[in-house]
């Protein structure tokens, strides 16, 4: 539970959140071991969102991630997978309590600009991020 998968969406980082998003995971006192711009291809987007290829948002979401730069980061912390689930708040920012990211920063749930992990991530995840097993250490 030390370790987890954060990913500021292209809406965040065109829209100029790294810093205050990178900040929030830092005051709490969470710790940064990997960061990395990536453009994810459409087909990566489809594996990172393979849970919902049933649903009918599947492939403007896929076209979505997959439109510019994501910021992809390994933070490290006890608690972090959970908690930062919380820091990041509800999917929809419309029911996202003021005080999370989603909360403070977003309006619609197609644009929420960060995604967190719900759990850990497997090995392939990691490495076609670029985050390999080595950052992570
Ligand atoms: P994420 O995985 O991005 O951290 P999440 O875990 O809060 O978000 P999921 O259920 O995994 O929520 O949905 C993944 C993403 O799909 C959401 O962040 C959102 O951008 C998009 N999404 C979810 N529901 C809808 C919807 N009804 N319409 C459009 N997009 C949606
Ligand atoms: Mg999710």
């Amino acid at each position: 539970d030390g370790r987890t998968f954060i990913a500021i969406k292209p809406d965040g980082v065109q829209r100029g959140l790294i810093s205050e998003i990178v900040s929030r995971f830092e005051r709490k006192g969470f710790k940064l071991v990997a960061i990395k711009v990536v453009i994810p291809s459409k087909e990566f987007a489809k594996k990172h969102y393979h849970d919902l290829s049933e649903r009918p948002f599947f492939n403007g979401l896929c076209d979505f991630l997959s439109s510019g730069p994501v910021l992809a980061m390994v933070w490290e912390g006890e608690g972090v997978i959970r908690y930062g689930r919380k820091l990041i708040g509800a999917t929809d920012p419309q029911k996202s309590e003021p005080g999370t990211i989603r909360g403070d920063l977003a309006v619609v749930v197609g644009r929420n600009i960060i995604h967190g992990s719900d759990g850990p991530r497997p090995q392939r995840m990691k490495s076609t991020y670029g985050l390999n097993q080595r950052s992570w250490l």
